[in-house]
């Protein structure tokens, strides 16, 4: 009975004069997420409202859960909508909406009408008494119940009239795009997709990178990074994934360092490259699906350590929550299942028996400076033969 969505947004209403930027780019993520929807769709904007309206037969529990992945949207409405042609015309169409959308007509209601428009004939009171008395009149097993109906009926009189009674929660958040872009460090764990959903959520564009071992780790290792990129995608659009050869760097690290600090010097490394590739696509910070205490490598002193190669912000959005809640946000966006399946990745083959929970910065870079021979050139040639994989 639909054929189209009204759409509502919170915060990005009340962006003054930038607000088209937000209301823009929440059109070009919604039609993004139809993209995979059985069916055609049309997008448009009009004062204040976002609609979505089917132009080809479509599946409707499809769109909705396209729609529940958008960024930015706090309510998804199936509508009806029709031309105003005089209020019994629309009293009949009201009572046909709610004799096909409530067959068990048990239940409380009240209309909520609102004109965005001030030439129509009655204010909204008088719609809200005659179309209640008229909806009495076709179903009197109805009841009234301006306080705590079960059914909220809202009627916009608009250039066309609105007609709804269903709202289905959006995910919030603001639209992808709105807010610059980050560079998150994706492991095959469970934290950093995580990491770059939460992030992605407030409006960031995401750009990936993956630090890979070949042959310590295995293609399908990788794939499994893609994976996750794809399923963080669904929220955050299209990614740009990197796949940087790390072998070199950390066999160099394995020669010439103490091995209970490997994984701190080499998670040095990967910040550094993760922010040089960047740098070079315009990324404002960079992501991690860090947590503090979760393990060595993430003690205070150890992300002390880490951090003290960055010079962008790192946002760290699960940094205070314990695994479990991480992974039921996992379970939710649904990339706990890829996450789990059991393919080592490159942090796995090099960790020492007992790392330092407790690394001292100065003996850290002490030991960084044995690298110095080599590392520059490793460090070049991991960057210039990162490859680049677009996923979506
Ligand atoms: P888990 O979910 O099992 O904790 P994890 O990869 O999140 O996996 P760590 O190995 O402790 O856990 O890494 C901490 C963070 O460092 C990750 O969340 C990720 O942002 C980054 N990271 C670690 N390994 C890699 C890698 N191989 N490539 C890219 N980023 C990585
Ligand atoms: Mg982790």
């Amino acid at each position: 009975m639909y054929k189209a969505f009204l759409i509502k947004y919170g915060e990005i209403g009340v962006k003054g004069k930038n607000r088209y930027i937000f209301e823009d780019a929440l059109i070009k993520q919604i039609y993004f997420a139809l993209e995979k929807v059985d069916g055609e769709f049309e997008v448009t904007k009009e004062s204040g409202r976002i609609y979505v309206t089917s132009i080809t037969e479509f599946d409707y529990d499809e769109a909705v859960s396209a729609l529940k992945n958008v960024f930015g949207i706090i309510g998804i409405c199936p509508v009806v909508q029709i031309e105003d042609e005089g209020f019994d015309n629309l009293s009949e169409k009201v009572i046909e909406y709610i004799d096909k959308a409530y067959p068990d007509k048990n239940f409380t209601f009240k209309v909520d009408a609102r004109r965005a428009r001030k030439n129509y004939p009655m204010n909204s009171m008088e719609i809200n008494m005659e179309m209640g008395g008229r909806l009495l009149d076709a179903f009197p097993e109805l009841k009234v119940d301006v306080h705590k109906p079960d059914v909220l009926l809202s009627i916009e009189i608009r250039n066309k009239i609105n007609i709804y009674s269903t709202e289905i929660p959006g995910p919030g958040g603001m639209p992808i795009g709105t807010a610059g872009k980050a560079m998150l460090l994706l492991s095959g764990g469970i934290d950093s997709p995580v990491a770059g959903y939460m992030i992605a959520k407030r409006g960031v564009q995401i750009e990936a990178t993956y630090f890979h071992a070949p042959p310590y780790t295995s293609e399908r290792a990788k794939q499994k990074v893609v994976d996750l990129a794809k399923q963080v995608s669904v929220y955050a659009g299209p990614i740009v994934l990197n796949v940087v050869n790390f072998t070199d760097i950390q066999l160099a690290i394995y020669e010439k360092c103490p091995h209970d600090e490997l994984t701190i010097i080499m998670r040095r490394y990967m910040m550094r490259i993760a922010e040089e590739l960047g740098k070079q696509s315009n990324c404002m910070g960079l992501i991690t699906g860090e947590s503090i205490g979760q393990v060595a490598s993430q003690t205070m002193h150890s992300l002390y350590c880490t951090n003290e190669v960055c010079t962008m912000p790192v946002y760290r959005p699960v940094i205070g929550f314990d695994k479990q809640e991480i992974i039921n946000i996992s379970e939710k966006i649904g990339t706990y299942e890829t996450s789990i399946q059991p393919f080592e990745d490159c942090c796995t083959i090099f960790v020492a028996k007992h790392p330092v929970t407790k690394p001292n910065i100065k003996i850290i870079k002490q030991h960084e400076h044995n690298l110095d021979e080599v590392i520059d050139d490793l460090m070049k040639t991991a960057i210039e033969t990162t490859e680049k994989i677009i996923v979506k």
